[in-house]
């Protein structure tokens, strides 16, 4: 029984299994080892998920959805076909389906897998990945950190070498960066740092605008449908950009045809910000580390916006560290799990990974300086510390013959306690204490569980403990079986079922974004396709799939 590891991402999601020392990517229905993170209501009440479902994100948006790793773990609903999804339901389809298609393409039933999450993902996020692995029926025994996982492939393929490693994870609306500690086969996360609103729809949409606006037209105010086929020739250059110096897009509209050459050096120069945007999560990753830029051994990209040599160029600029290029961005998350899934199998050497605690835990005290009755955060486990954790502050008394203590519990970075997370509170006596005497311990212990115990020690010895949640939503048994039932009923549509849906999908998307002239040929096209599903006639079906799906390849160039 094989054993997958999973990058299950935000804009796209792939699997890829360890097989005979090497990985090896899970090639899907469609022909492709990416799957895009989206997930579609047809007609008949059947789920698709991937590119199917992303094109009919364009044609079809009410019944669709995308991004919504955004909210893991956050109480939050989408409504598709009246019937609400939660962020765990919409993840679990995506890997009910890498789940199918990996058992296909291997020939054996897949009931296991290693499934990666931002290492900034906080214990709500965690157990909502874990939520969506079993309503999918899959067993997850750990989650790995992304970066972590980029490391492990990194290390695989050059030697388990100790170092001091920076994973840029640049992806399609999201840029993680993160330093990483190797030493003694042990993979330590020293600091997350990022942007969640910058990616490679940034660069989309700079050159969306860009060529609107060299052809005399206002991107905005286009109608959506013109958005869409600009935005999508603009990824298309941008992608194409990467393996040759200029490209030439062309873009149909109404009045005629539009073109543009676009090059790298352009590209450069209308996405100055979001370059510019990379400059703080990589400043903020090294000191968070307390390393410096000196110490910093080899830089491994992730991501499909790493792929863009102007991205590498950027960072070289940056780090004065030439990038390493040794691992494919796409796939090194995905294998950094496969690798680790083999590693529990025993077939690899083992590795440690640890966890970070991906924000501060403290407590409110008086605010001494203002003495103003306001209070100020005070850290006892700073963000980024190394899980479990344990650390113990003394604490001072506030006033003369002090004999309560009030400790108000805050997860956050904010030094104004109030702006932060609340967790609660622990009330307890003392011995009468003078004013500035030390009056009491604290020891929190935060463990990978996302559990906080609170331990107070005062003069007469421990005096209270209290064991808090660092959460707020967490779903009940009743919801969780309530969701299994609705994911156990889905159905995703069936292999051979799949490419033809896809492809009626990607036609009414085209559709959608083309004008009189050609819908006229794209609906007749169309009209025989269906029409042949419909008769059920297997040679029709071929004939008229090959030329719908030529017509198609002709309208997108
Ligand atoms: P995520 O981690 O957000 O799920 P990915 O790492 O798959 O996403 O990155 C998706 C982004 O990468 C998209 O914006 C896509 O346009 C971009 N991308 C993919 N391949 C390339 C390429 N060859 N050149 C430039 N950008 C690319
Ligand atoms: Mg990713």
């Amino acid at each position: 029984m094989a054993k997958i590891g999973i990058d299950l991402g935000t804009t796209n999601s792939l699997a890829v299994v360890y097989k005979d020392g090497t990985a090896v990517k899970v090639i899907n229905s469609l022909d492709s080892y990416i799957t895009p993170s989206a997930v579609s209501i047809d007609d008949d009440g059947k789920v698709l998920v991937g590119e199917a479902a992303k094109d009919r994100l364009i044609s079809h948006p009410e019944v669709s959805a995308s991004e919504f790793k955004r909210n893991m773990g956050q109480r939050y609903e989408v409504e598709l076909k009246g019937v609400k999804y939660t962020p765990e339901e919409l993840s679990s389809l995506i890997l009910k389906k890498l789940k199918a298609d990996s058992e296909t393409f291997l020939g054996e039933p897949v009931e296991e897998a290693i499934i990666s999450v931002p290492a900034y993902f906080d214990d709500n996020s965690r157990r909502a990945t874990r939520i969506a692995a079993d309503l999918s029926g899959l067993k997850v025994d750990r989650l790995i950190n992304e970066p972590s996982a980029a490391a492990l492939a990194y290390l695989e393929k050059n030697g388990y070498e100790d170092g001091t490693y920076m994973v840029i994870d640049f992806g399609g609306g999201t840029l993680d960066v993160s330093v990483v500690d190797v030493f003694d086969n042990i993979i330590e996360i020293l600091s997350v740092a990022g942007n969640n609103g910058l990616g490679g729809k940034d660069f989309n949409e700079a050159i969306a605008k860009d060529f609107c606006g060299k052809n005399g037209l206002d991107y905005d105010a286009l109608s959506l449908a013109e958005r869409a086929v600009v935005y999508r020739a603009s990824e298309r250059a941008k992608i194409a950009l990467s393996d040759m110096p200029m490209v030439m897009m062309e873009v149909p509209f109404e009045s005629g045809k539009l073109m543009l050459t676009l090059t790298n050096q352009e590209l450069i120069s209308m996405s100055k910000t979001i370059f510019e945007g990379i400059r703080e999560p990589v400043r903020k990753a090294i000191h968070d580390s307390r390393k410096k830029l000196e110490n910093i051994d080899r830089i491994i990209l992730v991501g499909g916006s790493c792929k863009m040599p102007t991205v590498r160029e950027f960072i070289r600029q940056i780090t004065g560290i030439v990038p390493d290029t040794s691992i494919d961005p796409d796939i090194a998350i995905a294998e950094g799990a496969a690798i680790f899934a083999a590693m529990k199998n025993k077939d690899l050497k083992d590795v440690v990974l640890t966890d970070i605690c991906p924000f501060t835990l403290g407590i409110a005290v008086n605010n001494d300086i203002l003495n103003d009755g306001s209070s100020m955060m005070s850290s006892i486990i700073p963000r980024n510390s190394t899980l479990p954790s344990s650390i113990t502050r003394p604490y001072s008394a506030s006033c003369n013959n002090q004999q309560k203590i009030t400790l108000r519990v805050y997860q956050g970075e904010n030094i104004h306690p109030e702006k932060n997370l609340f967790l609660g509170e622990l009330n307890l006596t003392c011995p009468p204490t003078r004013f500035g005497a030390k009056i009491c311990d604290v020891k929190m212990t935060y463990d990978i569980n996302g559990i906080l115990i609170v331990d107070v020690y005062t003069a007469d010895g421990l005096a209270k403990t209290k064991a808090f949640r660092s959460n707020s939503s967490v779903l009940t048994e009743e919801e969780v079986e309530a969701m299994r039932e609705k994911i156990e009923a889905a159905m995703l549509v069936s292999h051979e079922d799949e490419r033809y849906r896809a492809l009626i999908a990607r036609a009414e998307r085209v559709y959608e974004e083309s004008f009189e002239d050609q819908r006229l040929a794209l609906q007749r096209l169309l009209m025989v396709f269906r029409g042949s599903l419909d008769r059920r006639d297997p040679i029709k079906v071929q004939q008229s799939y090959k030329a719908l799906s030529d017509l198609l390849d002709s309208l997108e160039y």
